[in-house]
């Protein structure tokens, strides 16, 4: 199984009209983290370094910005090698 982990948080202060309150906000994490999620599994599902036989690991943190109603996310990669994290980067980068 891949290992993926999230770190999904809100900043800011919440806006006295604000467009998802605190339950919708958790839906909106959990949709996040299924569909990252899946669509990682998918990708990466036989996907190990060919020289060292691991597989990637990855922690996707998001910052959902109360003020401006935005989420930020971004995607770090921990592989055994250089070489390896290339080929996870051009994997990651392709569209499905
Ligand atoms: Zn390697």
């Amino acid at each position: 199984m891949l290992q993926i982990e999230f770190e999904l948080r809100a900043e800011g202060d919440e806006l006295p009209d604000a467009f998802l309150d605190a339950s919708e906000l958790e839906m909106m994490f959990a949709g996040t983290r299924t569909s990252l999620g899946d669509s990682l599994r998918r990708k990466f599902a036989a996907v190990k370094c060919g020289e060292h036989g691991s597989p990637p690991k990855f922690t996707i943190s998001g910052a959902y910005d109360r003020a401006t109603e935005q989420m930020d996310l971004q995607y770090h990669v921990d592989t055994c090698c250089q070489a390896f994290l290339l080929r996870v980067m051009q994997i990651l980068n392709q569209r499905v």
